[in-house]
C-alpha cells in the first residue's frame, strides 16, 4: 500500500531535522548516570532516570507539549493536533539502560522523538492527529523484572498494582521509587487513543554498518525461548576423590555449552543459542563443583526452527546425564512468540527512506523492544540506525551524528506521511 510522501504532497516539504540540536540533546541527557568509561549506567526509577526524564520534559513543555504520567510512570508529551476527533500518533522508546550499559540504546528513540517535536514546533507544521511521544518505564528490565514493563502495563498485561510491587535486588520496590523521583503518576493513558506506534531505535547488531546502509527497516521481532537447566553432580575433595569415578556438574555443564553452542550454528545465519548465566556451587577451588544452574536462550524469527532447536536441546540434555553420570532437569522459563510488524506501516517507512534519500534494507530485530508490547494494542513498526560495529549493552556502544540525523529525517518524513494519509 502506498501514502502519499510529504514530498509528493503539493505545496508541501517536509521540514527539516536539525542533525547539531539533535547531537546536542543526545549528549546533554547522557549525563545523567554517565560512567567514567563513556558509558551510561542509569538504571530504571533511579535518581539519574528521573534527571533525564526532567530534561526531556522540560524540553517538551518549552514546546507547548500537555506532559501526562500514568501510574507506571509511563510519561507522555503531546503535540495537540488540528482535529481534536482523531487519534493521536505515538512515536517512543525508554532512557533507562543496563548496568555499564551504552548511551543510545533506547534514548536514542526518544531524543528522536523529541527532534519531531521541535521540528514540527519551529517549522509551524499543522498535523491532522496529534502527535505523542512516550517514554517506557523499565525497559532493560536491569532493575526490576520483568523487561518491557512500562509498555507491558500500558498494553495491558499487567495491572499498575502487580508490578509496582516488584522489587529490586535491595528490596526497594518500584512503587516507591518512582514517587521519590516525582514519576508516579495518575493520569490514564489508553492505547485507545492512539492510531499507529513508531519506534526508532539503534540496531545493536552490525548488518547495516557492515553494508553501508543508513536506515533499517524492521519487519519482525524474533521469538525466543529461555530455559533454566540445573545439573547435580557429587561434590567432593579436589585432593583425594579420583578422576575417574567424579559426577562433576561443570564438567558436564562444559559438555552442554559446547552443544548449545553448536545447536545454534546448525543453524546458519538465523540461530542464536547461548548459555550467558552460570551458576557453579560451591564454587571453591577445592571442592568438585556438585551443581550447575545454567540458562539456556534461543531466538530464531521462525518458529518451526525454535521447535528443532528445543529438540536438539533436549537431546543434548539426555546425552549429557548419559556421558557424566549427573542429574538433569529442564525448565522452560520463556517462550516469546516472533512480533510480526504491521505491514502497510514498514512500507510507508521503505517509502520514507527513499523519499529522504536514505539506503535501507529490510531487517528483522534481533532484540526484544517496546514496541513488541505495543503490537499487542495498535499498527506498530520500528525503524533501525546502524551502531558502531553492532556493539550494543556495553559502555562503548556509539553512533555517529550522521546515523543519528539519517534516522531522525526519517522519522520525521514517515509520521509526517502516516499523518497525511
Ligand atoms: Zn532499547
Amino acid at each position: 500500500m502506498r501514502f502519499p510522501l510529504c514530498s509528493q504532497v503539493v505545496g508541501m516539504t517536509t521540514p527539516q531535522i536539525d542533525s547539531a540540536r539533535l547531537w546536542k540533546s543526545l549528549t546533554e541527557i547522557s549525563v545523567f548516570g554517565a560512567t567514567p568509561a563513556g558509558g551510561l549506567h542509569r538504571l530504571a526509577a533511579s535518581k539519574e532516570d528521573g534527571q533525564a526524564r526532567d530534561y526531556v520534559v522540560a524540553a517538551a513543555r518549552e514546546l507547548g507539549c500537555a506532559v501526562r504520567i500514568d501510574a507506571l510512570g509511563n510519561t507522555f508529551m503531546r503535540r495537540a493536533g488540528s482535529d481534536a476527533n482523531a487519534k493521536a500518533i505515538l512515536v517512543g522508546s525508554h532512557l533507562d539502560s543496563q548496568p555499564l550499559g551504552g548511551k543510545y540504546d533506547g534514548i536514542y528513540g526518544v531524543m528522536a522523538g523529541l527532534e519531531l517535536l521541535r521540528v514540527l514546533h519551529e517549522s509551524r507544521t499543522e498535523t491532522k492527529h496529534a502527535i505523542e511521544v512516550a517514554v517506557w518505564t523499565n525497559e532493560e528490565g536491569a532493575r526490576f523484572a520483568p523487561a518491557m514493563m512500562g509498555a507491558a502495563y500500558f498494553a495491558g498485561k499487567f495491572t499498575a498494582d502487580e508490578l509496582l510491587v516488584r522489587k529490586d535486588v535491595d528490596g526497594v520496590q518500584l512503587g516507591n521509587s518512582l514517587t521519590e523521583i516525582g514519576y508516579a503518576g495518575i493520569d490514564i493513558v489508553s492505547p485507545v487513543e492512539h492510531k499507529a506506534y513508531f519506534e526508532i531505535h539503534i540496531e545493536q547488531g552490525p548488518i547495516l554498518q557492515d553494508e553501508n546502509l543508513q536506515i533499517g527497516v524492521v519487519t519482525l521481532v524474533q521469538g525466543m525461548r529461555w530455559f533454566r537447566i540445573g545439573i547435580s553432580g557429587q561434590s567432593g575433595h579436589t585432593g583425594t576423590y579420583p578422576m575417574e569415578t567424579r559426577r562433576d556438574a561443570l564438567v558436564a555443564a562444559s559438555h552442554l555449552i559446547k552443544a548449545v553452542q553448536q545447536i545454534g550454528l546448525d543453524q546458519p545465519l538465523t540461530g542464536r543459542a547461548t548459555v550467558g548465566h552460570l551458576v557453579v556451587t560451591p564454587n571453591s577451588p577445592n571442592v568438585i563443583p556438585g551443581h550447575v544452574e545454567l540458562m539456556v536462550e534461543f531466538r530464531n524469527p521462525e518458529v518451526a526452527v525454535l521447535d528443532v532447536m528445543t529438540a536438539s536441546l533436549n537431546q543434548a540434555l539426555k546425552e549429557t546425564a548419559d556421558k557424566y553420570g549427573v542429574e538433569v532437569v529442564s525448565k522452560q522459563e520463556l517462550d516469546s512468540a516472533t512480533i510480526d510488524f504491521t505491514s502497510e506501516l514498514i512500507d510507508l517507512v521503505e517509502q520514507a527512506a527513499s523519499a529522504c534519500g536514505k539506503t535501507s534494507k529490510r531487517m528483522i530485530s534481533g532484540a526484544g523492544h517496546d514496541a513488541c508490547q505495543l503490537s499487542a494494542v495498535m499498527p506498530t513498526t520500528m525503524i533501525f540506525i546502524p551502531c558502531d560495529k553492532g556493539i550494543s549493552h556495553a559502555e562503548n556502544e556509539a553512533i555517529t551524528q550522521d546515523w543519528a540525523a539519517d534516522g531522525a529525517a526519517v522519522l520525521v518524513e514517515t509520521v509526517l506521511a502516516f499523518d497525511s494519509k
